[in-house]
């Protein structure tokens, strides 16, 4: 069965490229996306149909609402937060297999409880980003290698790719700056 995704705004701002064609996201996600990188992006998968918004109905939201109100975490989630588990607890109801991307501790803990499965992006990110990276050669401005264009957006000169060696003590760095930023989001 092909899996529905259900993406918040930690997934584009932390570089989760889409790999499948049914990706979702709800309305309110487009004001969060603020960084440059992040915003071309998505708006570039919205534009060509791999990423759709979709809005929930607050008989979804309602169930969620219930179904998390007995733990801590529903004083921290944000109605975006939650309309992002209200679609994917839709999909689930559906009978649709899905997987929510977030890297959002208490977005991940609420659809712990849901039984819904979670992704984060960091992980998964490393092998994406920081594999190659796009350096001008004009202004040497670097890019990550999901900047879709192959020119600067400073400088206008052409761009070349590098690719970046990610060791082993590189990947333990980024774990743990990721586990060690938990407890800032508690
Ligand atoms: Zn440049």
């Amino acid at each position: 069965m092909e899996i529905y995704y259900v993406l918040d705004a930690s997934a584009f701002i932390n570089g989760f490229k889409l790999i499948s064609k049914n990706n979702f996201t709800v309305p309110e996600i487009t004001a969060e996306i603020k960084d440059f990188k992040s915003k071309l992006y998505f708006d570039s998968v919205l534009e060509d149909g791999t990423l759709i918004i979709k809005d929930v109905s607050s008989e979804y939201i309602n169930c969620v609402n219930d179904i998390i109100s007995e733990s801590g975490d529903i004083l921290r989630l944000s109605l975006v937060d939650k309309k992002l588990i209200s679609l994917a607890y839709m999909f689930n109801e559906e009978g649709k297999e899905v997987k929510v991307i977030s890297d959002d501790y208490t977005i991940q803990n609420s659809l712990r409880i849901m039984g819904i499965p979670y992704s984060g992006v960091m992980t998964e990110g490393i092998k994406g980003i920081y594999n190659w990276k796009k350096i001008c050669q004009g202004c040497k401005r670097e890019y990550g290698e999901d900047y879709p264009f192959e020119d600067c957006e400073v400088c206008g000169s052409r761009l070349f790719k590098k690719r970046i060696k990610v060791d082993k003590l590189g990947l333990v760095l980024l774990f743990m700056v990721q586990t060690l930023s938990i407890p800032d989001m508690l």
